[in-house]
């Protein structure tokens, strides 16, 4: 079955205005469920448009977005936003971590949020730090922790409450080389472990090819390597 499929989608901006512009036009995509897959794409190809309106973060102009089989393109933003918390979990090229909170609590306020008790939110984020290796730093800040440990527990909280679906953009494009390569094995582990589907965004043709599918955007159009 399919965790994500996005039918004939379509989004211009400046509708009806002369600088119109179409991004994405009659695109499709299918993500099995534990599938991989990368997306390369030129700068101003619609990667982020693409990723936002997967995220439920936007809508587009025409077509559908079924996360788990359900249509939510055009659902209430209540509904599209209970869907995002509950079976999506989102990784950029900057951390975004709370900056006062240690490791432990940037994992478990996610939970609280979504009801999880505080007990069961911190065994679990324990479990998540363990397996990407950073138990001994879980009572560390962000600002004390490296680049690639910092994104390491971006992760853990992208896998917080359990999603169903991993979006990814550039998730280690702002590490040095070597550190890129290892947290991202690190990632790949974590995603191949929860038997996560995920869509990875990523200019790193080397690290597109440990994914199952590689996906290129162009033009509006998505084709396989
Ligand atoms: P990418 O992430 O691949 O660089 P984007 O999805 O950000 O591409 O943008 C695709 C195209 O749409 C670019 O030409 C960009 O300038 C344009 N664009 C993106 N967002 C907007 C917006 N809110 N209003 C107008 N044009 C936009
Ligand atoms: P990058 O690190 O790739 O430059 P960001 O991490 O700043 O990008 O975020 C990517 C996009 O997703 C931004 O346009 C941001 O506004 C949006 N975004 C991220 N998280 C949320 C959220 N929870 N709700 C709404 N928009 C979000």
């Amino acid at each position: 079955s399919d965790v994500l499929v996005l039918s004939a989608l379509e989004k211009r901006y400046n509708r009806g205005k002369p600088n119109e512009i179409v991004v994405l036009q009659n695109l499709s995509l299918r993500i099995p469920k534990g599938q991989v897959t990368a997306l390369v794409a030129p700068s101003g190809a619609g990667k982020s448009t693409l990723l936002h309106i997967a995220g439920l973060l936007d809508t587009p102009d025409s077509g559908t977005v079924e996360l788990e089989g359900t249509d939510l393109s055009g659902a209430r933003d209540g509904v599209r936003t209970a869907a995002r918390r509950e079976k999506l979990g989102f990784v950029y090229q900057f951390h975004h971590l709370l900056p006062e909170f240690s490791a432990t609590e940037n994992i478990v306020l996610p939970q609280l949020a979504n009801g999880v008790a505080r007990k069961a939110a911190e065994a679990r984020a324990a479990d998540l730090l363990g397996r990407v290796g950073l138990t001994s730093r879980a009572a560390h800040r962000p600002s004390a922790l490296s680049g690639g440990e910092q994104q390491r527990v971006a992760f853990c909280r992208a896998l917080a409450n359990g999603p169903s679906l991993l979006l990814a953009d550039e998730p280690t494009g702002n590490l040095d080389p070597t550190t890129s390569d290892t947290v991202f094995d690190v990632l790949m582990e974590l995603v191949r472990e929860t038997g996560l589907s995920a869509l990875i965004a990523t200019h790193n043709l080397a690290l597109a090819a440990k994914m199952d599918r590689v996906l290129r955007l162009d033009a509006g159009g998505l084709t396989e390597e």
